[in-house]
């Protein structure tokens, strides 16, 4: 240990016993303040809005001083402190953490593989959050692990502080940076790259049977382009893409040199396939968020982020910006690319559509609201959440559209919405004091000369529609409505659980609703037909709008039946198509936009 370490906190981390799941860490205070010392662990990790409660995995802690015990008392549901500290000796107090949520949040611990972030496994030294720290990660004892990797952005202490598998000694500049970059050890495959000339790498647990070279050439292009639209450099100094495939699954959670991604195995790209299908398309739009999340939240913030207080919500409401900009800009990256063509962009972008404007919840709730409820709303949703809430994820990359189009009318495409994003970059990327709440329509106008003012008064603050079918008309994209599926005309959302279908959701003013049907309710009768897990659809399109039908349905122990009138299906499914006719000036106007060259 370095005489530098002798003064930092420094934490020790044991894959202790995978078969429990448990890591152990033992965090040394040298000098510790002889009237006693508070540890914390954060109750959220930043980038996943919602309070955790990290501290309830903690099942073990114990303290010495001077190789003596220390009373830790707990004063709060994740906050300990330790009595007096008097004479001279470090304080070292050790934690026994359950990690068994495979989740890109948390921790996770088998004998095949472990996974942390920071936020899990590291108490906080009051105090001392602003100055270095120290981390030391062993390999897991036993003939097993011997082979084992380790794979994090954090930095090596000295080029000879970790051995050839990546297990060693670390350190980051600060508490916050310390919990900024998630761990990964066991088997896993790797690609490698560059971009923007700087080393990326993609680790993958869980599977080796892919397309490396296609991963590998297509990641490199996503982040290419990234790169150039901030001005062609990369902010950090390698990246890490920590993915784990599982049979099903889906997330990702950015940060500032790396992200953890969990998707499904067959989101990899198989071997020997010609195209790019569609379940690989969103695994690289995932990437692709991710990755502009470097710049767009980990260091263009919201000033209610500088600095993050992990002992509480944090609230913002420009969650639309830093998740809607970056939804937005996560596909339109690869159209930029050429990974997908304009067609599938325009198809990716009609689901989006429809998927904000098929919740009548809208029209409750604006995305800055939504933004600001993300702790209690966005990330705790039920049964009516199509009813109450917006995406901030998804009408935010609507309104990043919107603005995007709007402004390049006004300008006659001489500026745009990456005007913005560089200007942001430029303005307040690192050591700056973040953006302000209500700064965006001076920010935009500042970039581009448009004053953008009244769409932000009613797309944002109010709940109107973005106007996506009048934006996109001089882009030579025209919008098309379709009747959604049967389930529409009861005003109901419905899934097979099993071998029963249960109604998930009963839509607001919708005739399910009028008549008596509740969410939960187990759907067992149309008309006096049963309903089975695949028959919905066709029992319902067998009825004319207007009709009344009997609907039986179980609720809890109870079958009730209710009478419930039959609607026509609602024109919900969007469709986005090139207008054939296009004016040469308006596929310029759509080239420019989409990044593609002239043909
Ligand atoms: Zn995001």
């Amino acid at each position: 240990m370095s005489l530098r370490a002798m003064s930092m906190p420094c934490y020790l981390v044991e894959p202790f016993r995978p078969e429990a799941h448990l890591f152990r860490v033992s965090l040394t205070v040298p000098d510790p303040h002889p009237e006693g010392e508070v540890l914390s662990l954060p109750v959220w990790i930043p980038g996943s809005y919602m309070i955790r409660e990290f501290a309830r995995n903690i099942v073990e802690i114990s303290a010495k001083h001077a190789d003596r015990s220390v009373r830790l008392q707990k004063i709060d549901k994740t906050t300990w402190q330790t009595g007096k500290l008097r004479g001279a000796g470090s304080l070292v107090v050790k934690v026994l953490v359950y990690a068994w949520d495979l989740s890109v949040r948390c921790a996770h611990l088998d004998q095949s593989h472990g996974f942390f972030n920071g936020t899990q496994l590291f108490l906080q030294v009051r105090g001392r959050e602003d100055g270095p720290h120290l981390v030391e990660i062993v390999r897991p004892q036993g003939d097993a692990f011997t082979d084992w990797k380790l794979a994090t952005a954090l930095k090596p202490e000295s080029r000879r502080s970790i051995d050839r598998g990546g297990f060693g000694r670390r350190i980051a500049d600060s508490y916050d940076e310390l919990v900024d970059h998630p761990v990964e050890m066991g088997n896993f495959a790797s690609v490698s790259f560059k971009a923007a000339g700087v080393p990326h790498e993609m680790i993958i647990t869980g599977s080796s049977d892919f397309d490396a070279g296609r991963l590998q050439e297509d990641l490199a292009r996503v982040c290419e382009t990234q790169c150039a639209l901030f001005g062609g450099g990369a902010p950090f100094s390698h990246y890490q893409f920590l993915t784990m495939a599982v049979g099903e699954g889906y997330g990702g959670l950015e940060h500032r040199a790396s992200t953890a991604l969990l998707c499904s195995r067959k989101d990899l790209p198989a071997r020997g396939a010609v195209r790019r299908d569609e379940a690989y398309r969103v695994f690289l739009g995932l990437c692709s968020h991710e990755y502009f999340h470097a710049w767009n939240v980990k260091r263009i913030k919201p000033a209610a982020f500088k600095p993050y207080l992990l002992d509480r919500e944090n609230y913002t409401r420009l969650l639309w910006v830093f998740e809607g900009f970056t939804s937005y800009y996560d596909d339109l990256a690869l159209v930029r690319s050429g990974l997908i063509s304009t067609e599938e962009y325009l198809g990716v972008m009609a689901k989006t559509v429809t998927a904000v404007e098929r919740n009548p919840g809208r029209m409750r709730q604006s995305v800055s609201e939504s933004s600001f409820d993300a702790w209690t709303k966005y990330y705790r949703q039920d049964e009516n959440s199509p009813n109450a809430i917006v995406s901030y994820y998804q009408k935010g990359a609507l309104i990043a559209l919107g603005l995007d189009l709007t402004i390049r009318s006004r300008t006659e495409n001489r500026k745009s919405l990456d005007d913005v994003m560089r200007y942001l970059w430029a303005h307040y990327g690192e050591n700056s004091p973040g953006v302000a709440e209500e700064a965006m329509p001076a920010i935009i106008l500042e970039a581009t000369g448009v004053d953008v003012r009244r769409e932000i008064a009613r797309w944002v603050d109010g709940c109107e529609d973005v106007p996506v079918e009048r934006l996109l008309r001089p882009f030579g994209v025209q919008l098309t409505r379709r009747a959604g599926n049967q389930q529409t005309r009861l005003g109901i959302r419905a899934r097979k659980t099993g071998t029963v279908m249960r109604l998930t959701s009963v839509l607001d003013g919708g005739s399910a609703q009028a008549a008596g049907v509740s969410a939960g309710d187990e759907l067992v009768a149309i008309n006096g037909l049963r309903v089975d897990a695949d028959n919905l659809e066709q029992l319902l399109s067998r009825h004319t709008d207007g009709q009344l039908v009997p609907v039986s349905v179980f609720r809890r122990d109870e079958l009730l039946t209710f009478t419930v009138q039959i609607r026509p299906a609602c024109q919900e499914d969007c469709e986005l198509k090139l207008d054939p006719r296009s004016a040469v000036r308006i596929t310029r106007m759509r080239s420019h936009w989409l990044g593609q060259k002239q043909k």
